[in-house]
């Protein structure tokens, strides 16, 4: 579908299409922004809440052996030290002697500031997590952390859900929620935020079939990037070094998205074990075990988690999407976001301002806002009105001419390839619902029958 090779597309064009477009702003940009803390505009905050439909839809809707569940944010301080986070969740750390900016070892190259090229600190342990109070006193007794991960709700609610729901193993659950880490390093635009969304499954599976579930999930993530339309060629899987894994991980892949500034993290998938039953049911002195009926056995179950973040996932779908085209002496901008995705699924264009041709469209607006995200436009040229909703990636536009006044149809005009087809409009809302699922639709002859699947040619 997307023409521009994996890759090879700037980060400036998509930084300043989101801000131009209104899809991404800096945070308090009135203040002059809050470094590496971004909002989502009109058209973000539609994108980013497809993705989550897009992806609680595929893990929880579809799936007998998945559930939900919306944890709080600030959890019992406990929480962190059974999880791990306040021993180990820590970058080292070093510090320019001349410009004072702080690095992770991780990503220096050599052994001077990447900045002015001064001399660094030795390094030192930073721990990530942002520490906050609860109540009105500010003292030891009262500290809690904003939660620097999702995952660990779910493990402390493990129990209450096998009790509520009946669930046998192995099933999972899934939660989409807000995650704040103090990181050093930030940067690429919304890749590395202080403040950012995560989508977590973690899937309780028998000690014994872990590495059969991990296999599987590892591929069941990578394909559903595909699915929404990331070219495969952009997409790897790259399998952590023991010297990478994380405390509580016995194997872990990362996908990788090949972005502007080359191959980096889009979602994890680690093995986690036992670790974090274990370590909760030792902390909170509550049993987690789970009781096999079938065999009579007790037991711990081990954990698989694919771990993806919303806005990476953002950030991948357009980079993905976006794409140049020659057009006359211009150059066409458009995002080929998969339907599903696009912020706006159908825009009304009448032709002119006419009084009754305006009347016709708004009506037209007032009936398929029911069913999708619609916008309606009469500024400017038709022209420019295809343009500014190709650079949005709305998949399909309705234009209402003089001849629609006499005939009842209308034209669709689709955003990749522009081909447009002429519908009867009491046929429109049936055409648009088929092609945005993806539908094969034919039109014969120009204005007649619509049939689905194979042509009647
Ligand atoms: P990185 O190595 O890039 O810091 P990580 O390995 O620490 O990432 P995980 O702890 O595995 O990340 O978190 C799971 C997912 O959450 C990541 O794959 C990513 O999509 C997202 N994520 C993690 N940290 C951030 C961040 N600071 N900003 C935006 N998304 C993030």
């Amino acid at each position: 579908m997307s023409k521009q090779a994996p890759g090879k597309v700037d980060m400036e064009k998509i930084v300043s299409l989101c801000r131009r477009r209104g899809f991404i702003f800096p945070s308090s940009e009135i203040y002059g922004g809050l470094s590496s803390c971004w909002d989502y505009g009109p058209l973000g905050v539609e994108l980013k809440q497809n993705i989550k439909q897009a992806w609680w839809r595929a893990v929880v809707q579809e799936r007998d052996d998945m559930i939900g569940l919306d944890a709080s944010i600030l959890m019992h301080p406990q929480v962190w030290a059974a999880s791990g986070h306040l021993e180990e969740f820590t970058d080292p750390l070093v510090e320019c002697k001349t410009c004072h900016l702080r690095w992770r070892v991780e990503d220096l190259k050599d052994s001077n500031c990447p900045s002015c090229g001064g001399e660094l600190t030795e390094p030192r342990l930073f721990n990530l997590m942002f520490k906050t109070f609860i109540g009105p006193v500010e003292d030891s007794a009262s500290v809690v952390y904003l939660r620097p991960e999702t995952a660990q709700g779910i493990f402390v609610n493990f129990q209450n859900v096998l009790n509520t729901t009946r669930k046998r193993l192995p099933f999972g659950i899934a939660q989409i929620g807000k995650a704040f880490r103090n990181e050093i390093t930030t940067g690429n635009f919304i890749f590395r935020s202080r403040e950012f969304e995560q989508m977590e499954i973690e899937f309780f599976v028998k000690p014994g079939t872990d590495q059969k579930w991990f296999a599987y999930w590892t591929q069941e993530r990578l394909n559903w990037y595909v699915n929404l339309g990331i070219k495969r060629e952009s997409l790897r899987l790259r399998q952590h070094t023991q010297k990478e894994l994380a405390h509580y991980a016995r194997e872990c892949y990362d996908i990788d998205y090949l972005f502007p500034m080359g191959w980096s993290e889009l979602e994890g998938i680690a093995n986690r074990g036992d670790f974090d039953l274990v370590q909760h049911a030792s902390y909170s002195g509550k049993s987690l075990d789970y009781f096999d009926e079938e065999t009579k056995e007790h037991f711990i179950p081990y954990i698989i988690e694919p771990s993806a973040g919303v806005d990476r996932s953002t950030l991948a779908f357009l980079c993905d999407a976006y794409d140049e085209e020659p057009d006359k002496d211009e150059i066409r901008v458009l995002l080929h976001l998969h339907p599903s995705l696009a912020p706006i699924k159908v825009a009304i264009l009448p032709l002119s301002r006419r009084e009754s041709l305006v009347q016709a469209a708004k009506q037209l607006y007032a009936d398929l806002r029911q069913c999708w995200m619609v916008q309606y436009d009469d500024a400017q040229s038709i022209g420019r009105r295809y343009r500014r909703q190709d650079e949005i990636g709305t998949p399909f536009c309705i234009t209402v001419d003089f001849q629609s006044l006499e005939d009842n149809q209308a034209t669709i005009r689709e955003r990749d390839t522009m081909n447009q087809i002429r519908v009867p409009i009491s046929e429109l809302k049936t055409t648009l619902a088929a092609k945005l699922s993806g539908e094969e639709l034919f039109v014969l002859p120009p204005g007649g029958k619509i049939w689905k699947g194979e042509s009647p040619a």
